[in-house]
């Protein structure tokens, strides 16, 4: 709650940016700000499932390009969790997975490699904001294409008057879409 009031305070919001109509939460206000970025960072790890001792709630931590980056290795690395980078197209060597998805604009596409996600995985997935839940969506996909679980979602916000929350409703429980 107390992360919640100060992100909300501190990150600036670009209006009508990259389009008319979207305001742009600039992540940058938090990598700008030690304290703020030492508090995102501590509050995000609250939010990881709790790891059981046999019964491991996820094992693999899947994060998107870019600013996903930036938390989610913060995430992994508390976790000791392997950490899987989910890139723009053309970005990755070696054999891909390809997902396309809608974009309020269009269709875009994300990446990951082949053969970091198997069946038996638990797959959290990471990002810096949830808007409509296409991102967030097509990562799932390729976590259900490979035969693993999809763990959770997490990330720094949501918002919440779009239908982000509503979309990963299909693939886990609303409990498991975390957020600060
Ligand atoms: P979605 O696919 O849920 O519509 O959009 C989420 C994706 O777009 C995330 O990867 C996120 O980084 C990016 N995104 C959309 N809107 C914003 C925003 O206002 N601020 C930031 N930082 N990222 C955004």
């Amino acid at each position: 709650e107390e992360c919640r009031k100060l992100l909300t305070a501190e990150i600036k919001t670009f209006p009508d940016w990259p389009e008319k109509g979207v305001n742009f939460k600039d992540v940058q206000s938090i990598l700008f700000n030690p304290e703020l970025a030492l508090i995102t960072s501590h509050y995000l790890k609250e939010l990881l499932p709790k790891q059981g001792a046999n019964n491991f709630l996820f094992n693999k931590i899947l994060c998107f390009d870019a600013r996903g980056f930036l938390f989610g290795f913060d995430l992994a690395k508390a976790s000791k969790t392997p950490m899987i980078l989910a890139r723009k197209p053309g970005k990755l060597p070696g054999e891909v997975i390809t997902q396309s998805f809608q974009k309020e604009y269009g269709l875009d596409e994300i990446q990951v490699q082949a053969g970091l996600i198997n069946p038996g995985d638990k797959v959290l997935i990471h990002d810096d904001l949830l808007a409509t839940g296409g991102t967030a969506g097509a990562a799932a996909e390729i976590i259900l294409k490979c035969g693993a679980e999809i763990a959770g979602f997490n990330f720094i916000m949501d918002l919440s008057f779009l239908p982000g929350r509503k979309v990963l409703q299909k693939y886990v429980d609303n409990d498991k879409i975390k957020a600060l």
